[in-house]
């Protein structure tokens, strides 16, 4: 078969299940659609064709002998911030280029017992800051769309190889946005869950209080079934909740629209900024779900101003906390001929640290010190709980919220955005991580440019089955989700 990656996850389970095709056939397929067709995306770091095929073999053999889970044999590619025992792992920095963790981070543990196939890791901003995967140590990856543009970030690779048919699902992280954007730029369907309902055990840790993993794909249903590898407490994660995990690929339902009230935040289609063909889109989907029965609801988001200045606070505070441990001594690069500690400290750290990761530590740093902790690291949580609260305020009267993504497409790789400009494109999705709520992102459209065009979802806390079925229906009735880049039709 020589169009096996253009297949669902669910048409994959099929066809494994019943014998048309075997784990090998199809991750050789994959394997050879990367080595013709990455060198142009770019969007591996590490491809492990040895322990794919091995992993492969053994979904084949296990298929054979009827003890396979669902999803067993399927392939997947992984952030490069998910620790993967004997595999580098260098979240996207120079910092980490040697580094191979001894053990697999929950999620690709878990991963590993659904008998998900590893086809490599893929690239990311570095530390997952950045919002287009050009401060990667490893260079810029391209958007399969048009690969003179970014991919978005940070999960940029990640959302590049599933656009481009390089792998048929892939592991992401939120922090301030990293799955939805991306998933926006790319034409794809991701989901951010809820704070808690996925471990960030073995996650490189970027901003504790906000990082979250997910899913990404083409479908919701293809996020569906991620989602119910990738949820549930993790003793190991003091921050993952003891709540029980829906069966997301069950839960899908086919009527999640009608009686839907979707809350439409005014101020947030007055953005300056916000690009007249993505509001276009977001508008057009919007009255498309309105047509399938939701009641679109005007609602008032008062917080809108604050959520940069507070996420560039709180996140830049925590990440210069955990980025402390990169010391030169421990693990992670080491400067060459130290004079002295804190030679070695001073350019352990500015040698293996892109700029803008020396930037955030330095906010962050600054922010936590003692003269201005008030004034700005707890005034920022302060209004973090405000932002929380004019959320849950929403939610009394709609079930969700609508937002674009970001206020644009795709960006031009060097498109040489100053550092305010671009942490200003996360205005749609930061709050969500600030008040720890799930939201996805669908693709409703293309540009001028033929650029994709993201809708972002945001629900309750614990609504993933919700966002996921709504999501579902809408693309049962539509197909840009079904829309492929040129590159993902060509054949290897
Ligand atoms: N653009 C956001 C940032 O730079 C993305 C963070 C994330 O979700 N990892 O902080």
């Amino acid at each position: 078969m020589t169009d096996l990656h253009r297949l669902s996850i669910r048409e994959i389970t099929e066809g494994l299940s019943q014998a048309k095709f075997s784990s090998r056939e199809l991750t050789e397929h994959y394997l050879k659609r990367i080595e013709k067709i990455d060198a142009q995306v770019q969007s591996f770091v590490t491809v492990t064709p040895e322990q794919a095929l091995a992993q492969a073999d053994a979904a084949d053999t296990l298929r054979k002998s009827g003890m396979a889970n669902v999803l067993t044999g399927v392939p997947i590619a992984h952030k490069d911030i998910f620790c993967t025992q004997g595999i580098k792992t260098t979240a996207g920095s120079k910092m980490l280029d040697n580094f191979i963790s001894p053990y697999d981070a929950t999620v690709v543990a878990k991963g590993k017992v659904a008998g998900l196939v590893t086809l490599g890791k893929v690239n990311m901003d570095e530390f997952a800051m950045g919002s287009t995967s050009e401060s990667s140590y490893f260079g810029a990856t391209k958007n399969p769309w048009a690969l003179d543009h970014v991919p978005g970030g940070s999960s940029g690779g990640s959302a590049a190889v599933v656009a481009a048919d390089l792998a048929p699902f892939a592991t992401g992280t939120d922090t301030g946005g990293s799955i939805r954007q991306p998933a926006s730029f790319c034409g794809l369907t991701g989901l951010k869950p809820t704070y808690g309902r996925v471990s960030r055990f073995g996650i490189i840790a970027y901003a504790s209080s906000l990082d979250q993993a997910g899913p990404m794909a083409r479908s919701a249903e293809d996020c569906a079934y991620l989602m119910n590898v990738m949820a549930g407490h993790d003793a190991k994660d003091s921050t993952s909740m003891e709540k029980d995990v829906d069966d997301y690929v069950a839960n899908l339902n086919g009527t999640a629209v009608k009686g839907l009230r979707i809350g439409i935040p005014k101020q947030y289609f007055n953005v300056a900024g916000l690009d007249a063909d993505v509001k276009a889109r977001v508008e057009e989907s919007l009255k498309k779900l309105q047509d399938m029965g939701a009641t679109l609801v005007e609602i008032d988001l008062n917080m809108t101003e604050a959520y940069v200045p507070t996420y560039y606070l709180i996140a830049p505070a925590e990440a210069s906390s955990n980025l402390q441990r990169y010391d030169g001594v421990r693990y992670g690069y080491r400067c060459e001929n130290p004079v002295d500690l804190t030679d070695l400290y001073k350019r352990s750290r500015s040698e293996g640290f892109g700029p803008e990761v020396q930037r955030r530590i330095l906010i962050g740093t600054y922010a936590l010190s003692a003269g201005y902790y008030d004034a700005y690291y707890v005034k920022a949580q302060k209004v973090r709980r405000l932002i929380q609260q004019d959320f849950l305020k929403a939610f009394e009267s709609v079930d969700v919220i609508a937002a674009p993504s970001a206020p644009t497409t795709a960006y031009k790789i060097g498109a040489s955005l100053d550092p305010v400009e671009m942490y200003l494109g996360d205005i749609y999705t930061i709050a969500v991580n600030l008040a720890g709520l799930p939201a996805i992102n669908a693709p409703v459209g293309f540009d001028k440019d033929q650029l994709p065009v993201g809708l972002q979802l945001i629900g309750n806390y614990w609504s993933e089955s919700q966002l996921l079925s709504v999501v579902h229906q809408y693309q049962q009735a539509t197909d840009w989700h079904t829309q492929r880049a040129a590159i993902a039709e060509e054949n290897a």
